[in-house]
């Protein structure tokens, strides 16, 4: 059953049960103060009709008593008489053998109504009522009978009806043979009961006795029961029709809002997140809907933003995935991540940091503030809500002022915090020393990256921490990543016997230098060092001896030179070393200091197999080339220097030569050529960036 139907059935039950139950009563009392109201006017009009036929049997019986005093001879004139004054409308005179000897002219047809002695069923039909005297002899023996009669006419009932008329009744005669509905209730009724006829008229029986022998009944409009009671009826029709109406109406205006309510709470629950109830009043179906309608535009509201969110963070996350694989930009890479963990933590400010163990600093980045891009940061490790976190290693969050973690200046201010430390995702067993690798032993805790001041107001949660350690795992692989491909890059670009750049590298940097001092206008000197009669070393002890030599040769060229200075081994016992922002004179300078460092302390070596030292006595030769006295590109350059050093060797050797000014105009002489050699031993060159074999002058 329906909200509806049930709603309807309880109306009607609730509006039409007292409707009827009204109705019911009404009608009840109705007739009943109708019925007692005949009843009583109804016994006036008996009595006061009663009385009237008494009379009427008195006046009758006294003219029936005169007759009967009268003489024999003068009834009939008397009788006469009585009928002209209209006293009677017949004597009759019967003596004691019943042989009538008087009678008037017209008398009504029997039987008649016996005033002493009545019907007592009353259902005689009489046309006359008359009154009976016994006639006497003189001795007293019955001689007869005088009847006086009257015709029980319309003017005799009119007479009757007015005694009967000041109770409002009616007086119908039962004796004739009307028929009627008053006539046939009234022979139903035993005499002196009261009934009502099918058009509502009341009726009365009135009893026969002795003085009224008539059977009359007495009738009084009825109060209209029968129209009462469809007036009733109609009545409980109208109510009916209206509470159904307003059933309908109730039900309807209650389950419609619930109905559409049902329907829009469907289409949302589909996904459409539009729908919405129609508010059509302001009672509590409308503030649902109303409600309703507002959490469907809020959810919409989340969705969309959520959305917005999702696609930003999808944004983000394509971002980093593009920029971890694309680049070893290690600020970048910590920029984009650091981005990318405000985006999906709807923090408001953000820092990276990574530690630097020389200076014991955090050096990185945080947002600016207008969030564009980022601004350099550097917070010392002491004193920094970012130091301790490094210091400790641990995860923390809070808000800043409130705890013992103080913010430095430079950090961002914000009301909540969360920092996580960036670790190394593994520990390099044994460090870098070992192996070779010049970088030290990762430290656990590589940086941090924290967030500040969520937007909203919220402060930052355990699931922000979670993602925002994810973030800082990403962090470190990145920075091990990076780091791990500066090493591969230095290590392709650096001799590993010698630990000097290689040829490759020589070739970059001398480009560069070539170039940069072309563009400022400033000079650049090219030594080329080989180390002379080296073969010998070799021959004398041997190859790893010669190896040794190399390297504390390396050792000493890295010693004599500046920091902006650099070294390349250029292949075998061949080396080269670039001055920027050095003329001639200051090349010589250098090149004579060399030739001092090498020559006066010999190179002590451990032979292997022997196991005794040896002190090995070496020289170098050191050609001299300046930018752009004898080349203005690399390779001119280059070769000006290598023509020098045979230049040197050529001179004895443990000596430098400069080179020769290049020609300065078409018409001058070429660059001199170098004749190439041949026999030269090349096959232990340095690896991958080692210059290619090349022949040496023969000396
Ligand atoms: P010069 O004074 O004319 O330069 O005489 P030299 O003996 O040095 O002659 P040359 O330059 O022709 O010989 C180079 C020698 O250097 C040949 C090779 O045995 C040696 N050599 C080249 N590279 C290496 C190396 O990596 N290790 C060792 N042990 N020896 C090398
Ligand atoms: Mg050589
Ligand atoms: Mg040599």
């Amino acid at each position: 059953m329906t909200l509806r139907a049930r709603l309807t059935v309880a109306f009607l039950t609730v509006v039409l049960g007292p409707v009827l139950l009204g109705a019911l009563a009404v009608g009840n009392l109705v007739t009943s103060v109708s019925e007692e109201r005949a009843s009583s006017r109804l016994d006036l009009a008996a009595i006061a009709t009663g009385s009237a036929v008494t009379s009427l049997c008195q006046q009758l019986e006294t003219d029936a008593e005169l007759v009967a005093r009268y003489p024999p001879e003068d009834r009939r004139g008397l009788a006469d008489d009585l009928v002209a004054q209209g006293r009677v409308d017949a004597v009759r005179v019967r003596d004691a053998a019943g042989v009538t000897t008087v009678t008037t002219a017209s008398a009504p047809p029997s039987p008649w109504a016996d005033c002493r002695r009545p019907d007592p069923h009353g259902n005689q039909r009489y046309t006359a009522i008359g009154a009976r005297v016994a006639l006497r002899g003189d001795t007293g023996a019955p001689a007869g009978e005088v009847w006086t009669v009257r015709a029980i006419d319309d003017p005799v009932l009119t007479r009757l009806a007015d005694a009967a008329g000041a109770a409002d009744a009616q007086v119908t005669l039962l004796a004739t043979g009307d028929t009627g509905p008053v006539v046939e209730t009234a022979r139903q009724l035993a005499p002196g009961q009261l009934g009502q006829s099918p058009d509502g008229t009341w009726v009365r029986r009135v009893s026969t006795t002795e003085g009224q022998p008539l059977p009359l009944a007495l009738t009084a409009p009825g109060t209209g029961g029968q129209q009462l009671y469809a007036l009733l009826l109609a009545a409980v029709a109208a109510a009916a029709a209206l509470a159904l109406a307003a059933a309908w109406w109730l039900a309807r205006s209650t389950t419609r809002p619930l109905t559409e309510l049902a329907r829009a709470a469907d289409r949302v629950a589909e996904g459409d997140l539009d729908a919405r109830v129609p508010v059509r009043t302001n009672d509590e179906t409308g503030q649902v809907a109303a409600a309703f309608n507002r959490m469907a535009h809020r959810t919409s509201a989340y969705v969309q933003a959520l959305t917005a969110s999702r696609d930003q963070l999808r944004g983000h996350l394509a971002v980093l995935g593009d920029t971890l694989s694309s680049t070893h930009d290690l600020h970048r890479i910590l920029q984009v991540i650091l981005q990318t963990a405000v985006a999906t933590t709807g923090a408001a400010a953000g820092a990276v940091v990574l530690l630097d163990p020389q200076t014991q600093t955090l050096t990185g980045q945080r947002t600016r503030p207008d969030g564009d891009g980022t601004d350099p940061i550097t917070v010392p490790l002491a004193g920094s809500l970012l130091g301790a976190v490094a210091a400790t290693g641990e995860a923390t969050r809070g808000r800043t002022g409130t705890g013992d973690l103080e913010s430095h200046d430079s950090e961002p201010r914000g009301g909540s915090y969360m920092a996580v430390p960036i670790s190394a995702p593994t520990e390099m067993p044994g460090g870098g020393d070992e192996g070779g690798t010049p970088w030290p032993a990762p430290p656990a805790v590589r940086g941090v990256l924290a967030l500040y001041d969520r937007v909203g107001g919220d402060d930052f949660d355990d699931t922000d921490l979670v993602t925002l350690r994810t973030f800082a795992g990403q962090a470190a692989v990145a920075v091990d990543n990076v780091r791990i491909h500066e090493e591969a890059q230095r290590l392709s670009l650096t001799d590993p016997l010698t630990g000097l750049w290689n040829y490759r590298h020589l070739q970059d940097t001398l480009h560069r230098e070539v170039e940069r001092a072309g563009r400022f206008g400033r000079t650049l000197t090219v030594l080329a060092l080989d180390l002379d009669l080296f073969k010998e070393v070799n021959d004398g002890y041997g190859h790893p001896a010669g190896d040794a030599v190399l390297a504390e040769l390396a050792r000493r060229i890295r010693a004599e030179i500046r920091e902006m200075d650099t070294a390349f081994r250029q292949g075998g016992e061949e080396f080269v070393v670039l001055l920027p922002e050095t003329d001639a004179r200051g090349g010589v300078v250098v090149a004579q200091r060399l030739l001092a460092a090498v020559r006066d302390a010999p190179i002590v070596i451990t032979l292997r197999q022997a196991r005794e030292e040896v002190a090995i006595d070496i020289t170098v030769s050191i050609g001299v080339a300046v930018y752009p006295d004898h080349g203005l590109s690399p390779d001119e350059l280059l070769d000006a220097a290598d023509n020098a050093l045979y230049a040197a060797k050529d001179a004895g050797r443990d000596t430098y030569q400069v080179a020769t000014d290049r020609p300065r105009s078409p018409t001058a002489a070429p660059l001199p050529v170098r004749p190439r050699g041949s026999g030269a031993d090349d096959t232990d060159a340095a690896g991958g960036g080692a210059k290619p074999p090349r022949q040496s002058r023969g000396r």
